[in-house]
């Protein structure tokens, strides 16, 4: 095997990665292919946090919390993140790959609250760690709290995955001309308003230094292949 370029990384899913073809929950068979593309990166001795999403369940800004308090909508929203880590976690340890869910609100009868170090010290033990409840707080996302626990931990990169193979200068299902761009900076992203994660993400990462890798996880080896340095989707950094 060549050489690992990231030796601690933090892995963002959206929700709706988790739901397949359905357009609402979880698929069991996505989500089991999405832990066997994550145990390939476990094996190659890489240690890995995982922030996943909960769009395919709830979202605070969406038709069907419309008329609902944005806070309690949004707390919604990052309960579903749960439920979504603990379906991962589930297919992770059907596979072997020993996990810890760690959620940013206290429910300690289903997983640990987050603790910094000791999140470092399950990654140090080669588990993976799933962060659920993005950042805790209403009025953000899962990116931010993507960036928030890459910040924390450390983390070499943020591995953006999407359905799509990288950024585009448009959104490449509707123009078939669109450009994929190879690398970008963050400024860019955020002056041309390039939908690769929220701005506040963005900063985040632009300010910690932490580069992003916007790829697409349904390309089987993709993600082992990043890690092994090679050129795939889109890299953005300063
Ligand atoms: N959310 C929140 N604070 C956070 C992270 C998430 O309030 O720190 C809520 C918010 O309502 C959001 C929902 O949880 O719409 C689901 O997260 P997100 O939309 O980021 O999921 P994804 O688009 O990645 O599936």
């Amino acid at each position: 095997m060549g050489e690992i370029k990231y030796k601690r990384i933090l892995l963002k899913l959206s929700g709706e990665a988790l739901m397949g073809k359905q357009n609402f929950g979880i698929d069991g068979d996505v989500v089991k292919f999405i832990a066997s593309e994550v145990k390939e990166a476990y094996e190659m001795g890489v240690q890995i946090g995982i922030v996943v999403g909960g769009g395919n369940i709830f979202r605070g800004v969406s038709e069907s919390a419309k008329g609902m308090d944005r806070v309690s909508a949004d707390y919604m929203g990052m309960l579903a993140t749960v439920i979504n880590s603990l379906a991962l976690q589930n297919a992770l340890e059907n596979l072997g790959v020993p996990t810890r869910v760690q959620t940013a609100i206290e429910m300690r009868q289903v997983a640990e609250p987050f603790i910094r170090r000791r999140a470092i010290r399950h990654l140090e033990k080669g588990r993976v760690v799933i962060f659920g409840a993005g950042t805790g707080n209403p009025y953000f996302t899962t990116d931010t709290a993507a960036t928030l626990r890459a910040s924390e931990i450390n983390a070499d990169v943020v591995l953006k995955a999407t359905k799509v193979d990288g950024v585009y200068d448009a959104d490449p299902v509707k123009y078939k001309d669109a450009v994929k761009f190879d690398a970008i900076t963050y400024l860019e992203v955020l002056n041309k308003g390039l939908k690769v994660m929220d701005s506040t993400a963005i900063s985040m990462c632009m300010d910690n230094e932490i580069p992003i890798i916007v790829f697409d996880l349904f390309g089987k080896g993709n993600l082992k292949n990043i890690l092994l340095g090679k050129k795939i989707g889109t890299l953005v950094e300063g």
